[in-house]
């Protein structure tokens, strides 16, 4: 059994991590070779829109998932004409466009901010006082890890956005959420589904820096409820997330991903089956795996630099996961997890992640 990837990036990397014990090979195809997955199967360079290089790899596997929303929805639609592509294009056409994705919430009665599309700087200028002149202004597309959003809060704020081209955003509320959670889940080819348990998540400018898992969260049946709907309404196969800011005991779900998560990394040591190897399960028709929590799990992003190695892995109960890219400033380049870590050794991995 072969499965096509789009992508080569460290989901991908790990999704043949967790594949290849089940006997399964794989083929990545991206527009460049990377050090993530250039020692774990075939690659096909291409273009995401370039058919031969679709067609070329829809003839090698059995099934063709990705590990990014941003996918052509066309280059999806080719390759289904040639071989079964999990998750459905139709999600990919919602969760790619946050316009798109905030109706569903709508259509679905699950709550979400107050939002709004800007295509000017008039647009925006009109909307705010419905706002109190605060809020967030994000790409409608492409956005992600807080890249293409303004957050407004001041007069200043505003002024500075007078020169800024305002075409294809979102205009939402500013929400005081006392956590940011997530919820991931798996649904079967049979329209079966199994929910991991809740991720806490703490951002540091946008960017996801620490999870840990809620076992037993009284939030977890709402967060179940709204994530079954919308698996039920796209007819969905695979892993799919959905993050919600929490206020009292209200869920506000801000925004979905229709793939493996890096809020669900915990799941890899922390659960019975992880997330990268029930999105293999789901998308080629085997039966899913248990999803409980093996323990109290977290885990950290590891930016910008790799920290040192001996340091990290003298702490008890951690694991290193090293996505062999190339340092950069902000860039993924690992994650640490464990379970039933003490607190000492949580502070202690922090201070190592961070120096
Ligand atoms: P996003 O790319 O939408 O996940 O946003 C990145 C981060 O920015 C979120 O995880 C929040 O910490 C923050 N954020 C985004 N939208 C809002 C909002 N409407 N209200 C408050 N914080 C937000």
């Amino acid at each position: 059994m072969k499965i096509g990837i789009l992508g080569a990036g460290q989901l991908s990397r790990m999704l043949a991590l967790a594949g290849m014990p089940l006997g399964i090979e794989f083929v990545f195809l991206a527009p460049e070779q990377t050090a993530c997955v250039k020692h774990l199967g075939a690659f096909v360079q291409s273009a995401y829109t370039d058919e031969s290089g679709l067609k070329q790899l829809a003839d090698q596997v059995d099934v063709v998932t990705y590990e990014n929303e941003n996918i052509p929805v066309a280059s999806l639609e080719y390759i289904k004409q040639h071989v079964a592509c999990y998750p459905d294009e139709k999600a990919i056409a919602v969760m790619q466009d946050r316009w798109l994705e905030k109706s569903l919430f709508t259509k679905l009665s699950i709550p979400t901010t107050n939002y709004c599309c800007i295509d000017s700087v008039d647009a925006l200028m009109a909307a705010l006082p419905k706002y109190d002149f605060k809020g967030v202004l994000k790409t409608r597309c492409e956005g992600y890890d807080g890249k293409g959003q303004v957050v407004i809060r001041s007069q200043e704020d505003i002024a500075q956005l007078t020169s800024m081209n305002c075409q294809g955003y979102l205009l939402e509320n500013l929400v005081p959420f006392e956590r940011e959670i997530s919820i991931v889940a798996v649904r079967a080819l049979s329209g079966e589904c199994r929910f991991y348990d809740l991720n806490i998540n703490v951002h540091r400018s946008g960017v996801l820096y620490y999870t840990s898992n809620a076992p037993d969260d009284a939030i977890f049946a709402k967060a179940c409820d709204y994530m079954q709907r919308i698996l039920a309404h796209l007819n969905y196969v695979g892993v799919c997330a959905l993050e919600f800011f929490q206020v009292g005991d209200e869920l506000i779900a801000n925004e979905m991903a229709p793939r493996v998560h890096n809020t669900g990394h915990w799941t890899i040591e922390g659960a019975v089956t992880s997330q990268f190897e029930n999105h293999i399960r789901a998308v080629i028709g085997l039966p899913l795996g248990d999803t409980a929590s093996v323990g109290p799990a977290m885990m950290f992003n590891i930016l910008s630099v790799m920290p040192d190695r001996q340091q990290l892995l003298a702490i008890e109960k951690l694991h290193l996961h090293d996505y062999q890219k190339s340092p950069r400033p902000s860039r993924k380049l690992g994650h640490v997890t464990g379970v039933g870590l003490s607190d000492l050794a949580i502070s202690k991995a922090r201070k190592e992640i961070l120096a």
